[in-house]
């Protein structure tokens, strides 16, 4: 079955552009132009991806993105989204990754690297899919990779799915020390723009949700001038 696309844009040429270009990919894509309509066709049929401006009419993209990773159902708070960006928003990219969007691409782009982007992530999900390991444990940290769980003390952590990511990385290489870009490597299987920021975002939410005191962390440790180690 062919993976599912909704692009949430309310410039036609962008959204008709992009169309194109995923339908030769192969892929199956609906386009919806509204914000609050597009986050109601997520919650009625989750789609695999979606592709989400964030200036957007009915509701902006930010807060489209933050109602999908807080929506009950796990199906939904799961669905993939690669948000598109314009250069001047880059405080909104950083916002939006810590909201939980998997991956940005800033406009003006090319809709062959947005189709690249998303082969990627789907890749990604395939091999973690595919994982022999099924569970890591440090302590009271547990984290089911398959299963997608991560709990603290038997209790759930609400990670998103590049947290999940970096934190399943960082402790399948315990004790050694990675850089930024292997560690984004490892991760999310591919490297892009801004990388650097974005791993100390993923670093900071991961530290304020696993960590008993984020400023002085005992399990992921910076380990200067090169990146972090998880102890
Ligand atoms: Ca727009």
């Amino acid at each position: 079955m062919s993976r599912t696309i909704l692009v949430i844009e309310d410039e036609q040429k962008i959204a008709q552009w992009v169309r194109t270009y995923f339908e030769q990919a192969g892929f199956t894509v609906r386009l919806v132009a509204d914000g609050r309509a597009g986050l109601n066709l997520v919650r009625q049929e989750p789609p695999d991806l979606v592709i989400l401006d964030l200036n957007l009419p009915g509701m902006d993209g930010l807060d489209v993105c933050r109602a999908i990773r807080q929506d009950k159902t796990p199906a939904v708070a799961n669905t993939r989204i690669i948000m598109l960006t314009a250069r001047v928003e880059e405080s909104d990219r950083l916002i939006g990754l810590e909201l939980g969007a998997d991956d940005y691409v800033v406009k003006p782009f090319s809709p062959k690297e947005l189709v690249a982007r998303a082969r990627a992530l789907f890749r990604r999900l395939e091999r973690v899919e595919q994982q022999a390991i099924t569970e890591l444990r440090d302590g009271e940290l547990l984290v089911l990779v398959e299963a997608h769980q991560a709990s603290l003390a038997g209790e759930p952590l609400d990670l998103t799915p590049n947290e999940f990511a970096v934190l399943v990385a960082l402790l399948q290489h315990r004790g050694q020390a990675l850089r930024r870009a292997q560690l984004i490597e490892l991760a999310l299987g591919h490297n892009y723009e801004g990388l650097e920021r974005s791993v100390d975002v993923y670093i900071r939410q991961l530290r304020r949700k696993i960590e008993t005191d984020p400023a002085n962390p005992q399990r992921i440790e910076t380990v200067f001038g090169v990146g972090y180690r998880y102890a």
